[in-house]
């Protein structure tokens, strides 16, 4: 009986969840790619651009990803896309730069470099999803303009959608993105002092 009678509260509420998604799905109307802000101190959001990556190729999307990250830290997503992707552009900002020496003139150099690789891509409708893979550090650092930063994505091809991820995503980016999302840190294995695993953490 009290089964019974919890059963049908279940069902009520979720018959009044169900109308409610209804409606927003059918109050969403506009079709054009979306700009996406992963951002926060926890682990998640590399990861999850990486699976938007998955998602668009799954449907034959084109992609790429532009990388601006300081070393040449392999990851797994980049042996995976060099290796069995040969159609997902993949720039690493890293590559052929000796960051060790923490020479800022270097870096910004570094950083324009990978942001000139970035820029044609932004404006190139053939692709569907664009990753700029810890955007935020730069401008952060102010090696790159901001405004010029937020001009071009703000004005890409209207199907494409684009993923930008980082910590400390300031409110100038957050204003021109569709979807900002903090990923927060409740815990971390590192902080127990379980190694960065292969695999999972990159
Ligand atoms: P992931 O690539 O795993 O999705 P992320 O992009 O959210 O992580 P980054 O700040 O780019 O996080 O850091 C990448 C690496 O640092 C990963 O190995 C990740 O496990 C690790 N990491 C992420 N968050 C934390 C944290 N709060 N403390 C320690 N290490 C972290
Ligand atoms: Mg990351």
């Amino acid at each position: 009986m009290i089964e019974d009678r919890k059963n049908q509260k279940h069902k009520k509420s979720m018959e009044k969840q169900k109308a409610k998604v209804d409606a927003n799905i059918e109050a969403a109307s506009t079709e054009r790619g979306v700009a996406i802000l992963l951002t926060g101190n926890g682990k998640g959001k590399s990861s999850s651009a990486f699976g938007m990556v998955m998602r668009a190729l799954g449907y034959g999307h084109k992609v790429c990803v532009i990388q601006f990250i300081k070393g040449q830290q392999l990851s797994g997503e980049e042996l995976y896309l060099r290796d069995q992707r040969s159609d997902v552009y993949f720039y690493q900002m890293g590559t052929g730069f000796t960051w060790d020496t923490q020479d800022r003139t270097a870096d910004i150099e570094a950083a324009q470099k990978t942001w000139a690789e970035a820029v044609p891509l932004l404006g190139d409708a053939s692709y569907d999803l664009v990753v700029l893979d810890e955007l935020t550090y730069m401008l952060a650092y102010k090696y790159l303009d901001e405004s010029e930063v937020l001009n071009v994505i703000s004005n890409r091809p209207k199907n494409q959608s684009v993923v930008v991820t980082g910590r400390g995503g300031g409110s100038g980016l957050q204003g021109i993105m569709d979807t900002v999302s903090e990923v927060k840190e409740i815990k971390h294995a590192f902080k127990a002092g379980i190694k960065a695993r292969k695999g999972v953490d990159y």
